[in-house]
C-alpha cells in the first residue's frame, strides 16, 4: 500500500511513520520539518506547508491511504494561549487536505482529532463519567483547538455525505511516548513531568500546574499508531474515541514517574497557570466494539519506556551545559544527521556544523531549515591541510571515514557489523584555525570524524576552552597523538566517558594519565568512548 503521514515530522506521525514501514508500506512523509529527535525511515519526505491547497495537492498524488495528523498544537499551556492562530492554521490544514484526498481520488483517509472536542459541562468534576462519542453534543468544547478539530470532524462527514469519500474520524486522549516533545512550551503534561523529575534532584520539588487532583487518560504512542492502523483498516466511518480508559489524577502521575525516577519529589502547586477541564476519561465501549481492541500498555509500562528516553535527553544537556553558555559559539566536527547539534541549540548556543556526506549534508540542510541565523551547515570534511581527501562511505547511511588505518582496524569488530565499505567520495578539507578565522573561537570543539580525529586536531593552533573527540580502543595510536598536540597548545587536562553514558571520572587527569586510563581498553573492542579536553 502506497501511504501519505501527514505531520510524519512530528511526535506521533514519526511513530506512525515507523510502524507502517514495519508493517511493509510505502510511506511518504509530509510535514514543515523532519523529526526532532530522530532519522525518519520514510521512502519519501515533503518538507511543505500543508496550509496551501497546492502542496495539500502535490502530496496526495498517488497515494492509497491518507493519515492526516498535522496540526497546530501543543499542551494545555500552548493551546489556551493561541486560540486564533491553532483555528486559523488547522482549518486550512483539513480543509485543504480533504479537498485534495478527494480531488486525488485517495481510498482512504484518516483525520485524527482530539477529545477536545468534547463538551466542557461533562468535563467538571475530577471523578468524571468517562466520555462516550455522543458527549461532543451538544457542542461546548476546548476553545480553538477543540472547535476547530470539531468542525474538521463535521467537514470529514459532509465529505463522506457528498463523495461517497471513505473517511475514518479518531479522538485520540492523551498521548505520551518516546521522542516527543518535552521542553519549549508545546510539551503535554506526562513529557513535561517528566523533564521537570529528570531535571530535580532527590528530595526537590517541582512546579506542577493546578492543584494536582485533575484527572486524565493517557495512551502510549505504541498503542496510538496500532489503534490507527486497525481503524484504518476497519469499516467503521464515525467519529471513535482512542485511548485509555485508566484515569489518574496529575499528582498520581507525579507520583508513578518519580518512583521509576527512583526520587523523593515534592509537589508545589501553581494554581495560577492553566490546568484544562477538571476531568477526563475515555469511554472504550465502541472501540471494543468495532476494533475488538483497545489500547494495551498501562501507564507504569508506559512511562518505564518514556522516562528513561527524557531523562537521556536531559542528561546529554546537563553534560553539555557544563562547557557552553547560551549564545555562545560550538563547532560541530563529523555533525552527521545533527543529533549533537541539535543538544546545543537546545542550549542556546550557535554552532557551526561540518559534514562532508552528501546525504548528511542534505539532512542537516532540511532538518534545521528553520533555525536559520543559529547553525551553518558546511560542507567539507576538517583535517589538517586546505586540500581534498578521498572518503570512504559504508552501507548505512551516514557511516564513513577519511582514515584508512582506522577502517582496517575496526573492520569486522562488534561495533560495525553489518556495515560494508561500499564507495568512495571526494571531499574539500579545511582545518580548525580556517573555521576560527571564518565564524571566531568556539568555547567547544566536538570532533567525531572516525579515526580522523588527531589530523582535525593538528589543525588546531590555539587552545579553546573545551573540546572532545572520539576513541576507538582498536586506534589509540592516533587519539594519543591528538592529545600530544593539544599538550603544545597550552596548559590542558583531560577527561573521559564512555559511550553515551555522559559521565566522566570525577577527576581531570594530565595527558600522562588520561593515555593510561585508555590504555585499559585496549583488546575490547565492544565499547568506544569521548576524551574530553579542557585548557586551563
Ligand atoms: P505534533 O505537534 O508532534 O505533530 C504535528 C505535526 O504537524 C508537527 O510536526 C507539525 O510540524 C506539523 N504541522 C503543523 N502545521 C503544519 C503545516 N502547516 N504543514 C505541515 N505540517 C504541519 O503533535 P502530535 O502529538 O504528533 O499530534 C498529531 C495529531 O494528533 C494532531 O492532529 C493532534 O491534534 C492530534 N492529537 C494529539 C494528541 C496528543 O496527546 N499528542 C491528543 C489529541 C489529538
Amino acid at each position: 500500500m502506497r501511504v501519505l503521514i501527514c505531520g510524519a515530522g512530528g511526535f506521533i506521525g514519526s511513530h506512525l511513520v515507523r510502524a507502517l514501514k514495519k508493517d511493509g508500506h510505502w510511506v511518504r512523509g509530509a510535514d514543515l520539518h523532519l523529526p526532532e529527535y530522530d532519522e525518519s525511515p520514510a521512502d519519501e519526505f515533503r518538507v511543505v506547508d500543508l496550509r496551501d491547497y497546492n502542496n495539500c495537492l502535490a502530496v496526495t498524488k498517488e497515494v492509497d491511504y491518507v493519515y492526516n495528523l498535522a496540526a497546530d498544537m501543543g499542551g494545555i499551556g500552548y493551546i489556551t494561549a493561541h486560540l486564533a492562530d491553532i483555528a486559523h492554521n488547522n482549518t486550512l490544514i483539513n480543509v485543504n487536505m480533504l479537498e485534495a484526498a478527494r480531488v486525488n481520488r485517495v481510498e482512504r483517509y484518516l483525520f485524527s482529532s482530539s477529545a477536545c472536542v468534547y463538551a466542557q459541562s461533562k468535563q467538571q468534576t475530577a471523578d468524571v463519567v468517562p466520555l462516550k462519542e455522543e458527549d461532543a453534543y451538544p457542542a461546548d468544547p476546548e476553545p480553538g483547538y477543540g472547535w476547530e478539530k470539531l468542525y474538521a470532524e463535521q467537514l470529514c462527514k459532509y465529505y463522506q455525505h457528498d463523495y461517497g469519500m471513505n473517511i475514518k474520524v479518531a479522538r485520540f486522549h492523551n498521548v505520551y511516548g518516546q521522542l516527543g516533545t518535552y521542553d519549549g512550551g508545546r510539551e503535554k503534561s506526562p513529557a513535561a513531568l517528566c523533564r521537570k523529575v529528570a531535571l530535580a534532584e532527590d528530595g526537590d520539588s517541582i512546579e506542577i500546574w493546578g492543584d494536582g487532583k485533575q484527572t486524565r487518560s493517557y495512551m502510549h504512542v505504541a498503542d496510538c499508531c496500532d489503534g490507527l492502523m486497525r481503524l484504518m483498516g476497519s469499516e467503521y466511518k464515525e467519529p471513535i474515541n482512542l485511548g485509555r480508559d485508566e484515569w489518574v489524577t496529575v499528582n498520581g502521575l507525579v507520583d508513578k514517574i518519580a518512583g521509576i525516577a527512583g526520587k523523593k519529589i515534592k509537589k508545589q502547586h501553581d494554581t495560577s497557570k492553566p490546568q484544562g477541564v477538571r476531568g477526563r476519561n475515555s469511554d472504550n465501549t465502541l472501540l471494543k466494539k468495532v476494533l475488538n481492541w483497545e489500547p494495551e500498555i498501562n501507564l507504569e509500562r508506559g512511562l518505564r519506556y518514556t522516562y528513561p528516553w527524557i531523562e537521556a535527553q536531559i542528561r546529554h544537556q546537563k553534560f553539555y551545559s557544563q562547557f557552553m553558555n547560551p549564545d555562545e559559539l560550538v563547532f560541530d566536527i563529523g555533525a552527521n544527521i545533527g543529533n549533537k547539534s541539535k543538544v546545543f541549540l537546545n542550549l542556546g548556543c550557535r554552532v557551526i556544523a561540518v559534514e562532508p556526506q552528501s546525504y548528511c549534508i542534505e539532512y542537516l540542510t532540511t532538518r534545521f531549515s528553520h533555525e536559520p541565523g543559529r547553525i551553518a551547515v558546511i560542507s567539507k570534511a576538517v583535517a589538517n591541510n586546505n586540500d581534498s581527501v578521498i572518503m570512504a562511505l559504508g552501507t548505512h547511511r551516514g557511516v564513513s571515514t577519511a582514515c584508512p588505518g582506522w577502517l582496517q582496524a575496526v573492520k569486522g569488530t562488534k561495533r560495525f557489523v553489518g556495515v560494508d565499505w561500499v564507495g568512495t567520495q571526494h571531499v574539500q578539507t579545511t582545518t580548525l584555525d580556517q573555521l576560527i578565522e571564518v565564524y571566531g573561537v568556539p568555547v567547544f570543539i566536538k570532533i567525531d570524524v572516525e579515526g580522523f580525529e588527531s589530523k582535525v586536531i593538528q589543525g588546531l593552533s590555539q587552545p579553546v576552552k573545551g573540546m572532545s573527540f572520539e576513541f576507538h580502543p582498536e586506534y589509540l595510536a592516533d587519539t594519543k597523538k591528538g592529545i600530544e598536540h593539544l599538550t603544545t597548545l597550552g596548559e590542558v587536562e583531560f577527561n573521559y566517558s564512555l559511550e553515551e553514558s555522559m559521565t566522566m571520572c570525577p577527576e581531570w587527569l594530565s595527558a600522562e594519565n588520561i593515555i593510561s586510563a585508555l590504555d585499559e581498553f585496549v583488546g575490547n573492542n565492544t565499547i568506544y568512548g569521548d576524551v574530553y579536553a579542557r585548557f586551563v
